[in-house]
């Protein structure tokens, strides 16, 4: 497929319209995620955000873009010393416990690598930096607590993402927490003065002894990584407000130049229809759904498979849906390799364009999934058929097996086909069932059978050939 960049259109959450998508250099995209804060293993809502970056990326990438991809880590905020507190451990010793398990389990759900992994306690210095900017343009002050903060009145944009009003807002009111409602928009921390409830948690800089509010880590490690402008920057919805508002007012405030072109949100997860917490007993990190059986193949196309700006509802249900589509792909691409019929020629040729069209353009309307899996489902359906009347041959089955591993590139959701080899022992097993079945010794052959089950093979007959494939969990 050929680069058409100019046909990409996202929502951007800036002017609330789809907008084409046009990159600050030709070919190339530069993207911030805001990424996990390490107090916790990350819940599936975590992952509905992380899920939808991934797809973007690798959507981005499928198009012909390089892409630079930065996501930091927040390993100093009030949650992390809170966290780090309760069990009595420094910090980093507790930040990095749960920053390995976000890379593991980021592993396991096949998402593809950032470029960099910032992490907030090792940018201090570029934080403290830019804070010093915003004192001298006078964006920042000094408060009676020795903390800095943002005055929101002097950056006239404030609010131009979230579309909150401000005018009604007693100037000099101040919120020195990290997370805060719409109703609560007030001159925020920039940098906190040391208290005795941050116990070891400290940098003595130019601003004083203390640390970092949580916005000004995005804005940046950011700058550092993608430049004073960057193409695309994401997160969830609860994000807006107030901590990419604030990004927006520290960065512009700072360099005089638009921050971010395009702010795209996913929206949240609901779990069996209700909003997901710990008190009404459905929250869900990845670990506690891989302890129940469920296969991570199965777990990333459920999350993937509802466009971003929707709300989402997780279900078990739809999770056994999830790994039945999963299961009909890896399926096909198994029954693909042993396909050796009569060629279907030009009605092939036009199911790959249509297929190609449907995707591509769905997709490349703000990534709208929905559509795009509807047209490789019909795509599944229409080959299955195919193989089933031995009208394909072998040359189109490898086109059709090279199109659908180049859809995983970008869905990640097959994955393990190409690797999943027969242990030798199975396979003896296999060829000796086949021999004891042209014998017509049935007896052999279902013992062979059974013991092929109790490994976890399933072997099919066919008119032509004899397939295996594995039991699923
Ligand atoms: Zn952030």
């Amino acid at each position: 497929m050929t680069t058409k960049q100019s046909t990409i259109r996202f929502f951007n959450t800036l002017t609330r319209q789809k907008e084409t998508f046009t990159p600050i250099s030709q070919g190339e995209v530069r993207m911030y995620t805001c990424g996990p804060t390490v107090y916790d293993y990350a819940h599936i809502g975590n992952f509905r955000a992380f899920l939808f970056e991934d797809l973007l990326k690798r959507w981005l990438k499928f198009r012909g873009f390089k892409v630079t991809h930065v996501m930091n880590l927040t390993d100093v905020d009030d949650k992390t010393i809170k966290g780090s507190q309760t069990q009595h451990i420094p910090l980093k010793r507790y930040t990095d416990f749960y920053a390995k398990a976000f890379f593991e389990d980021a592993a396991t759900l096949n998402i593809e690598p950032a470029d960099y992994y910032p992490r907030a306690t090792e940018h201090v210095q570029e934080m403290v930096t830019l804070i010093q900017t915003l004192i001298q343009k006078g964006y920042a002050y000094k408060g009676e607590d020795n903390s800095i903060y943002y005055a929101i009145n002097k950056f006239p944009n404030y609010g131009k993402l979230s579309k909150i009003q401000i005018q009604q807002l007693k100037t000099g009111a101040r919120v020195k927490t990290d997370e805060y409602a719409k109703e609560e928009a007030q001159d925020f921390a920039l940098w906190k003065a040391w208290t005795p409830e941050d116990g070891e948690v400290y940098w003595e800089t130019e601003l004083g002894k203390g640390r970092p509010g949580w916005h000004i880590e995005c804005s940046a490690m950011s700058m550092r990584y993608l430049g004073e402008t960057f193409d695309i920057h994401c997160g969830g919805v609860d994000n807006i407000f107030p901590h990419h508002e604030n990004e927006i007012a520290q960065s512009e405030a700072a360099t005089g130049k638009r921050f971010v072109n395009y702010w795209l949100h996913n929206e949240h997860l609901l779990v069996e229809g209700k909003r997901m917490a710990k008190r009404y007993g459905n929250y869900y990190t990845l670990r506690d759904l891989l302890a129940k059986g469920c296969a991570p193949k199965a777990i990333r196309y459920l999350l993937l498979s509802t466009h971003y700006r929707q709300q989402f509802n997780f279900t078990f249900e739809g999770l056994e849906a999830a790994k039945s589509a999963v299961e009909r792909l890896a399926n096909l691409m198994r029954r693909l390799r042993d396909v050796n019929g009569e060629s279907i020629g030009e009605k092939l040729t036009q199911l790959i364009s249509q297929v190609e069209k449907c995707f591509s353009e769905a997709m490349d309307d703000d990534l709208n999934v929905n559509v795009a899996f509807a047209s490789l489902f019909d795509f599944v359906r229409d080959v299955n058929n195919l193989i089933d009347a031995n009208k394909l041959s072998k040359a189109e089955a490898e086109q059709v097996y090279s199109l659908l591993a180049g859809f995983d590139k970008v869905l990640g959701v097959i994955g393990e086909v190409e690797a999943e080899v027969l242990a030798l022992e199975a396979s003896l097993l296999i060829s000796a069932r086949d021999e004891a079945r042209k014998a017509k010794d049935w007896k052999t052959a279902d013992e062979l059978r059974q013991k092929l089950k109790a490994m976890g093979i399933i072997v099919e007959d066919t008119a032509q050939v004899v397939r295996w494939r594995r039991e699923k969990p």
